[in-house]
């Protein structure tokens, strides 16, 4: 299988002798290897979620990250599945079957990373060490890519039955069979896997980096990690929890500035404005949400919406709209009519442009991503900020490209509510019943044309 892996793609800096013969491990010292996290744990113990979790964060700040996710590749390699006699381990037909598959699964994880992939998360139980050696010798040896585990061990069997009943029951798996045979199956799936189970070994697996989460987080070990792509892994996985709870997602009400169309500032609500803070706060009062907390940007506009909020209230700079830097206050027409090769270029790589002396999407991510991590680690949650911060926000929750992320919808005077289910997240959209202007301002056809709705010189009444 290794031999098919070709190295076509050759970054800067790295020694190749020739196609085979390269410094083996020489790949491996560089800061900026693509990576594998390989997941290890008996099924059910939130491999899966974990995968997509961390491959949809990694992707959010910045990093190229894919997962594989070997029962994927199962179901592809054989008819429908018929029970767990299939995981037995004397079944010697299906052994050969499951090795395959993660032979192919393998080597596309190399391939893609020998595309540009940056880290490759590979999805699979590899709860032996004879697996995790035949991990070692292509992902590293061969490959010369960095290599972590993160193994996922439960042993709270309340923890386990729900996670079947949550997500396994209904897999392609179980079409046919109804909910209680589906759980009895897996169970017994879950027996077969565990007669050779090797759990990861400080000892026997010297060399080996990785990290080991007990029961969701109540423990965690990390042994040997290195570089910042793996401390950003482990830090990640240390704060996350999977305790039922809801974030709750709202712009400011309208403000002054927004009755002009300018952008930035820091005024006043407008008189609907006003409105929406009082809407705002009945709503969350009737929600009567347990153990909510509330967090504000550090304008006036946000802290005013909250007035009425009867909840614990944080302020965070953080959580204040993108600097428009040389912009600041103005309306589009103005930045049109005086820099229109800034307005243009905005349109071109929205997420890219930086203001002059301000910010850019990409820059708001970075701000963001400790209001993130602090936000994984919280119960139930009111975030009051701006469109650009939310927009940022929605779209690590709802695994969004940095492409889609600068033209989300976030309108005023609405409640985004955001749900964790299964292996993402429920989103609603509350529009309470207030006015308010349209400030969205969609990918235009023609980059640096402005459309109508926000040509406001002459006109008494704005937007
Ligand atoms: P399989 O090997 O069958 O693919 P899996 O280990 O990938 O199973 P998941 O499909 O990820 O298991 O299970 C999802 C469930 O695991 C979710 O209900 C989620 O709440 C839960 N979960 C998330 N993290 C953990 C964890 N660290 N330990 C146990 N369960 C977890």
């Amino acid at each position: 299988m290794a031999d098919s892996i070709q190295n076509n793609h050759q970054p800067a800096g790295w020694k190749f002798l020739n196609k085979e013969t390269y410094e083996i491990g020489e790949r491996a010292n560089y800061v900026n290897s693509p990576h594998v996290i390989a997941m290890v744990g008996l099924p059910a113990r939130g491999k899966t979620y974990i995968s997509k979790k961390l491959s949809r964060y990694l992707n959010w700040i910045g990093i190229n990250t894919k997962v594989f996710n070997l029962g994927e590749y199962r179901r592809h390699a054989t008819a429908a599945y018929k029970s767990h006699d299939f995981f037995r381990q004397d079944n010697t037909e299906a052994m050969a079957i499951r090795q395959q598959c993660a032979v192919e699964a393998l080597q596309d994880v190399c391939q893609w990373l020998e595309k540009g992939g940056e880290v490759a998360v590979f999805d699979a139980t590899n709860s032996t060490k004879d697996r995790r050696n035949v991990i070692q010798n292509i992902v590293v040896d061969r490959m010369g890519f960095k290599l972590f585990f993160v193994e996922s061990i439960c042993d709270d069997p309340s923890i386990i039955e729900q996670n079947i009943m949550e997500v396994k029951v209904s897999s392609p798996d179980y079409t046919n069979m109804n909910k209680d045979a589906a759980l009895t199956d897996f169970l017994k799936r879950i027996e077969h896997y565990q007669e050779r189970y090797q759990p990861l070994d400080e000892e026997q697996e010297k060399n080996v980096a990785f990290m080991k989460i007990y029961n969701t987080g109540e423990k965690v070990v990390v042994h040997k990690h290195e570089g910042h792509v793996q401390a950003r892994i482990v830090y990640y996985l240390m704060n996350i929890h999977i305790t039922p709870r809801t974030i709750y997602l709202t712009r400011h009400g309208e403000s002054e500035q927004n009755l002009q169309g300018r952008i930035g500032g820091d005024s006043n609500l407008s008189a609907r404005g006003v409105q929406y803070a009082n809407a705002l706060a009945n709503y969350i009062k009737a929600q009567n949400i347990e153990g909510l907390r509330v967090w504000t940007s550090w304008l006036k506009r946000t802290i005013q919406t909250v007035a009425g909020v009867p909840a614990p209230q944080e302020r965070w700079k953080a959580l204040n709209e993108i600097d428009a830097g040389i912009c600041e206050e103005m309306t589009y027409e103005e930045i049109k009519e005086k820099y229109p090769e800034d307005f243009k270029a905005r349109d071109q790589n929205k997420f890219a442009y930086r203001y002059p002396r301000g910010e850019s999407y990409e820059d708001l991510v970075a701000r963001l991503e400790p209001v993130i991590m602090e936000l994984e680690r919280q119960g139930n949650v009111l975030v009051v900020s701006h469109q650009a911060v939310l927009r940022c926000l929605l779209a690590y929750f709802l695994d969004n490209s940095a492409d889609e992320l600068p033209y989300l919808r976030v309108p005023l005077h609405t409640v985004i509510k955001l749900t964790p289910v299964a292996y993402g997240c429920r989103v609603e959209h509350i529009k309470l019943p207030i006015d308010a202007v349209d400030t969205h301002r969609g990918k235009p056809k023609n980059p640096g044309e402005l459309e109508e709705k926000f040509i406001l010189k002459g006109r008494k009444n704005l937007l």
